[in-house]
């Protein structure tokens, strides 16, 4: 008699679930089919254990009255690690990124991952170059020099060098002849006999002596070989 009762109940309870559309089709109704036909799986306990960065999220459902159990697959894991960098091999060569090796530091986790490392500006970091520097050039009279610049041996990358403007010829004695490679900057000065074309200090001196009141009295503006004295 208690038996029907409570099988009454257990039908009823059933219907009751049924109708207010409450997960009538139970994980268990699969584990019913092992278990036979004695058991409904009318009343079960759940359990549910949440994703992790390394594991799926799931649901164990067990019968209480015949301990069948189900695990249902909620979500997937989130691979959400949480990194923390344990070596870092650097490199030699400018054309080979160092390498960072992480792993998650999250429990039952064992992810390892290897990745290039940046910078603070999210730069991947290269090993240095392998750099020789390149000697400059002086500025001629007649041609332009540059700064010494440096080259690496490996990836060709160069450093800028500076251009050195040539000062053209430089005549500061006014003797017709570059100061600094003789070059006959005026012929005509070369056959002037004037005393301002003079190499002599003590005549070069006189020179601006006399162009001094030369000025003054506004004679002697122009040397016989056309220069201006003043
Ligand atoms: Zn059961
Ligand atoms: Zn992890
Ligand atoms: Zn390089
Ligand atoms: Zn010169
Ligand atoms: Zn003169
Ligand atoms: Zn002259």
């Amino acid at each position: 008699m208690n038996k029907i009762i409570r099988k009454t109940l257990s039908v009823f309870l059933s219907i009751l679930m049924f109708a207010s559309c409450w997960s009538f089709v139970t994980p268990l109704d699969a584990a019913a089919e092992e278990q036979g036909p004695g058991c409904e799986h009318n009343d079960y306990a759940t359990n549910e254990v949440a994703a992790t960065c390394h594991s799926e999220g799931y649901i164990i459902y067990v019968c209480r009255q015949c301990e069948a159990a189900v695990r249902v697959k909620k979500e997937d894991a989130t691979n959400n690690h949480n990194w923390e960098k344990i070596s870092e091999e650097k490199s030699l060569s400018c054309l080979a990124y160092n390498i960072g090796t992480y792993r998650c530091i999250n429990e039952g986790c064992i992810e390892v991952k290897t990745e290039p490392m940046k910078d603070g500006d999210g730069n991947i970091v290269y090993g240095p170059h392998d750099v020789i520097t390149i000697g400059g050039k002086d500025a001629t009279c007649t041609e332009d020099g540059y700064t010494e610049y440096t080259r690496c041996l490996n990836c060709g990358k160069t450093t800028h060098s500076q251009k050195i403007p040539s000062p053209g010829h430089i005549d500061k004695n006014h003797n017709g002849n570059c100061d600094v490679c003789n070059f006959v900057t005026n012929p005509a000065i070369g056959k002037c006999d004037c005393f301002c074309h003079s190499k002599s200090a003590f005549e070069r001196f006189l020179f601006d002596f006399a162009n001094f009141f030369w000025k003054i009295f506004k004679v002697q503006k122009d040397c016989g070989c056309g220069v201006s004295h003043w």
